[in-house]
């Protein structure tokens, strides 16, 4: 599977935003876009120009694929199935995109960022409705059941991961067990669930040229 192997803060520091990459780290004072703000390489500070109309939607894109660390093929990919959904191709999208196993792990705090999560789940560490999932893609649906395996519960690193993310609120369309380390998928996202400053309508301008 194809991924992001430079340095993720550099991606944080290009889009001008925290993207929460870097788990735990994120919400400390070793930050790096709290220390240095400015875009990445020689000419990051000289960087201040106003964008296009193209260059809002393609940076809006390029936020929205990281955050959720998918490819161009499988954003685009997300995108043509939220054109075919009923409703806005926007809203759908990121519907979507909250719906990957990867990220409700994440957003249920059993793991400290999204490529955490994607870790685990290659590894074996959870199940969907009792049976091994190792797909960090796999789409919930409402009523499945995403637990951390049995065998996987009594690890130290699951139990200092639920530690640290116990404040970390769990979002409304998902209920969480933290003794049992499992959480259910009450309904899917709506685009008031997620709260990322992601303008999905750019994304759709920007598909639809
Ligand atoms: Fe982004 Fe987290 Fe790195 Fe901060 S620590 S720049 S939020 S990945």
């Amino acid at each position: 599977m194809a991924r992001y192997t430079d340095a993720v803060c550099k991606l944080c520091r290009r889009e001008g935003q925290k993207l929460f990459l870097k788990g735990e780290r994120c919400y400390t004072g070793k930050c790096a876009i709290d220390r240095r703000s400015y875009a990445p390489g020689q000419h990051g500070q000289a960087r201040n120009k106003k964008a296009s109309e193209y260059g809002r939607q393609l940076r809006t894109k390029q936020q929205a694929r990281r955050y959720y660390g998918v490819l161009e093929g499988q954003f685009r990919h997300y995108f043509e199935m939220a054109q075919k959904m009923p409703g806005a191709a926007g809203e759908n999208l990121l519907t979507l995109l909250e719906s990957r196993l990867d990220n409700v792990i994440y957003r249920l705090g059993l793991a400290s960022s999204r490529a955490q999560a994607r870790q685990l789940v290659t590894q074996k560490h959870f199940s969907v409705n009792g049976r091994t999932v190792n797909i960090p893609s796999f789409l919930v649906k409402p009523g499945m059941v995403v637990a951390v395996r049995e065998r996987s519960r009594s690890l130290d690193c699951f139990k200092a991961i639920v530690e640290a993310n116990s404040a970390r609120p769990v979002v409304k369309w998902l209920e969480m067990d933290r003794e049992k380390m499992e959480g259910k998928v009450i309904a899917l996202a709506k685009r008031e669930d997620v709260d990322l400053p992601i303008e999905e309508t750019l994304i759709v301008e920007l598909y639809s040229k």
